[in-house]
């Protein structure tokens, strides 16, 4: 963490970056230095070194525990599938690794005679390991550089844990500045201390963005120099609807933005009036608004906001921040909990973990070393080859049935041999309870998420084989528009209405019609007031959102009709560019909608 003073700028600079979560904050900045990305290099002096190879041995030894506590419990687990020599052998290797002399003995070496921090040297220790593995001619051997990455990221991951300690330093209301904040990291901020932040990177819908949209913290990202523009004690406003930073403003600045943040406020508070009413067009077109939650702390302020069933519950959340894999019994005990705290007609549609591409998980050693994660073990992908893990879930669903009415949501769902192999196992899991004479639900719905555009396209295929459609627009438009939805200098080509998505969405939509399956969106698109009337207009039965956005998209359904929802859509269809439809779609909703914060995602 640092705090220095670096940067020259005039009072009231003003620059921007992408509004990730709306609202206005005013604060100080506070520098977070999180440079995750890359282990933080160092010189150190002479007198540090031994304190160096000390933290560097903490951190082998904290990271052996972990894995032998991940060995035990696989191997507990895993009895009844007899996959136990396969993991038990790898689990050991990585252990003897982490006593090997090429790897702990020389990068103890690099630190004393480099004098370089221990996270430097274990780097370039392993990148030297690996080379000499790569050059093996044995294939065997050849593959044993994946377990060297593997290793040094478990060592790393221990090594970088006293940045994570310094957001719980934060102690009084401040506006976070830093690099990169990942999923696991924003999950872990205070609303109470944290009044806003602002990233260097990020998207749209980043699931950092996403998950301060549940926390309410103002947030704006992908600034490219935030940290470099900003001191550490600046006086900040941040504005979360336009995506713009005010550093040390001038008081006519400030007075301005204080009045913004009143009438922000004001409107919100009326909308909230909208929220034991029905989202009903004024033709009579009910359409069913859902929340999306990360964690089962969020269904107080979905209900809060005006929605009584959970759309889309991101369970991959309850991975993340910790040392070990959740076990069944917490699996269980987290879904009986949000289950219980929602009123009893509740429906909560639990997606199975979609960890992988930016929601990384320190334990179970679940990530691959990959320079596209987004396009990697994601998703289905890593329950399907983590099974013992994917099974561990579902019986912890399972058992949460009878407490509550729920759905399972698969995610990344590609083709139906996928499908197939995933819905097997949920049918072997059913089995086994069966067995085992536990009490559950052995109707309960499974669908699939239709994020990955092979399965947009087979849609009319996957309808005959699930009970519900659940569209994905954040993945949808990522990998249809082939752009990485957390990258800042992409961010201008993500573009929810360009033709290709307009064509997909409503030709998924038109399949689930045909195979009489219920069919939603819970992509981000879906709490976009801008949106609101085309996504009505393909006569979807539901919409799920952040529970911030329920009451604005409530109000726009309800002062609108479904017939001229109806015609902007087929409009829209026959317009050939994003440009064009986006300029029609604002233009319209500007004038049927004026005054309101049309916030983009
Ligand atoms: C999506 O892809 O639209 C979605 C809802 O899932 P996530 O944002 O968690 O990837
Ligand atoms: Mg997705």
């Amino acid at each position: 963490m640092t705090d220095i003073n670096r940067n020259q700028h005039s009072p009231g600079c003003i620059f921007s970056g992408i509004g990730a979560s709306p609202g206005i904050a005013i604060g100080r900045a506070f520098l977070l230095d999180r440079a995750k990305l890359k282990p933080r290099r160092e010189k150190i002096a002479s007198d540090q070194v031994e304190a160096e190879i000390e933290r560097f041995r903490a951190a082998v030894a904290s990271a052996r525990k972990e894995l032998e506590e991940i060995k035990n419990r696989t191997l507990q687990d895993n009895g009844r599938e007899g996959s136990i020599q396969k993991h038990n052998y790898i689990f050991d290797v990585h252990l003897l690794m982490m006593e090997d002399k090429m790897l702990i003995d020389d990068t103890i070496t690099l630190i004393k005679e480099k004098k370089i921090n221990a996270e430097w040297a274990l780097n370039l220790n392993s990148e030297k390991i690996i080379d000499f593995f790569r050059q093996m001619q044995d294939s065997y051997l050849r593959e044993r550089q994946s377990d060297v990455t593997h290793v040094s990221e478990q060592i790393l991951r221990h090594l970088t844990k006293s940045d994570f300690d310094s957001i719980d330093k934060i102690t009084r209301g401040v506006i976070i500045v830093a690099h990169d904040l990942s999923p696991a990291d924003t999950l872990q901020l205070d609303p109470g201390k944290v009044k806003a932040f602002v990233t260097d990177l990020g998207g749209r819908t980043s699931h950092t963005a996403i998950v301060a949209r549940s926390l309410e913290i103002p947030a704006v990202v992908g600034t490219e120099n935030a940290t470099e523009k900003i001191n550490g004690g600046d006086r900040l406003i941040v504005d979360g609807i336009e995506g713009r930073i005010l550093v040390n403003p001038s008081r006519e600045q400030l007075t301005a933005y204080i009045e913004k943040r009143q009438q922000y406020n004001t409107f919100q508070a009326q909308l909230i009036l909208n929220r034991d009413l029905p989202a009903e067009t004024t033709d009579g077109f009910r359409i069913s608004l859902a929340g999306n939650i990360e964690t089962p702390e969020e269904t107080e302020s979905v209900v809060s906001h005006g929605a009584v069933n959970i759309g889309l519950y991101r369970t991959e959340f309850l991975f993340l921040n910790r040392q070990s894999l959740p076990s069944e019994e917490e699996h269980y005990l987290t879904y009986r909990k949000v289950v219980e705290s929602l009123p009893p007609e509740s429906m909560t549609t639990i997606r199975t973990f979609d960890l992988g591409s930016d929601k990384i998980a320190d334990a179970g050693g679940l990530h691959e070393d990959s320079i596209n994660p987004a396009l990697g073990l994601r998703g289905i992908r890593l329950c399907l080859n983590r099974r013992e893990i994917f099974v561990t879930q579902l019986r912890g669903i399972f058992r949460a049935s009878p407490y509550g009415k729920l759905k399972i949501l698969l995610p990344m769902i590609s083709g139906l041999a996928e499908l197939r192999q995933a819905l097997e196992v949920i049918e072997e899991t059913r089995e086994e309870l069966r067995r085992e004479g536990v009490d559950f639900d052995p109707e309960v719905p499974v669908g699939v998420m239709i994020e990955v555009p092979s399965a947009a396209v087979i849609s009319d295929h996957l309808a005959r084989e699930v009970d519900f459609f659940s569209i994905g627009t954040n993945d949808l438009i990522q990998y249809t528009l082939a752009l990485d939805r957390s990258n800042e200098h992409v961010s201008y080509l993500y573009e929810p209405l360009h033709p290709a998505i307009l064509r997909l969405l409503n030709q998924v939509i038109s399949n689930a019609r045909v195979a009489d399956v219920p069919v939603s969106i819970c992509g981000e698109m879906a709490g976009e007031p801008l949106y609101t009337l085309v996504l009505l207009g393909l006569g979807l039965d539901k919409l799920s959102m952040n529970a911030i956005s329920i009451p604005h998209i409530k109000q726009i359904i309800r002062q609108s009709t479904f017939v001229e929802a109806r015609q902007m859509l087929e409009e829209c269809l026959k317009m050939k560019t994003a440009t064009e439809i986006e300029a029609f779609i604002t233009r319209e909703m500007n004038r049927r909608f004026p005054d309101t914060f049309l916030m983009k995602i």
